[in-house]
């Protein structure tokens, strides 16, 4: 399947909730679901019916996708290795999601968005202990320290980097003087913030 190539907003819309596709538009009053709290298309105002148990579980699976910008055959991927692993399927889902190279990125601070992110490290922008590495979907582990490549420091983009305030989650830390980051420990259930009921995505890859 192809990816998506429509407009961002239109997906916040569908789901109801803002994903944060789009950068700092996302915090400010021009972000569509301000304006236009309801789903897009000639019937989104219309009376809603009560979704089904299905509808429920397929919607969080989609929300859980596009906040993370991935593709179905790749999400579901991850599913089944998240579900052959110990503990809970779900959790392990989200952790794996959390741990790609470019949401790592994204949660230094580096960059507004996920899809700026990715954008980022496709160009070649970061190496990870070292050595350059341009696959956002590559996993980050404890103890890989990311880092602007030398090259990109002198970009306008990383320049700015260096005066901004930066706030974290507990796993990763930064050091903007050096332009990179550290994955302190491996991310928990709690410390990640993405508002997805898990449980629904593995009861519906469990039918
Ligand atoms: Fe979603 Fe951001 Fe668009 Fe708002 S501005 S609808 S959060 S993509």
């Amino acid at each position: 399947m192809s990816r998506y190539t429509g407009p961002s907003c239109r997906l916040c819309r569908r789901e109801g909730q803002k994903l944060f596709l789009k950068g700092e538009r996302c915090y400010s009053s021009k972000c569509a679901l301000e304006k236009r709290a309801y789903a897009p298309g000639q019937h989104g105002q219309g009376r809603k019916a009560k979704m089904s148990n299905y509808g429920l579980q397929l919607r969080e699976k989609q929300k859980a996708k596009r906040f993370y910008g991935i593709q179905e055959t790749q999400f579901h991927n991850y599913f089944e290795k998240a579900a052959a692993q110990k503990g809970q399927a779900g959790e392990n889902l989200l952790i794996m999601l959390e741990t790609r190279l470019d949401n790592a990125v994204f949660r230094m601070g580096f960059a507004s968005s996920r899809k700026e992110a990715r954008q980022l490290v496709r160009h070649g922008h970061f190496v990870v202990n070292g050595r350059k590495q341009n696959i956002p979907s590559f996993t980050v582990k404890a103890g890989d320290v990311i880092k602007v490549k030398e090259k990109s420091t002198s970009s306008p983009k990383f320049k700015e980097i260096r005066d901004m305030a930066i706030s974290t989650p507990s796993w990763i830390t930064v050091d903007v003087d050096k332009l990179e980051g550290k994955v302190v420990a491996m991310p928990r259930r709690e410390d990640i913030d993405t508002p997805v009921a898990e449980h629904l995505i593995v009861e519906l890859y469990s039918k």
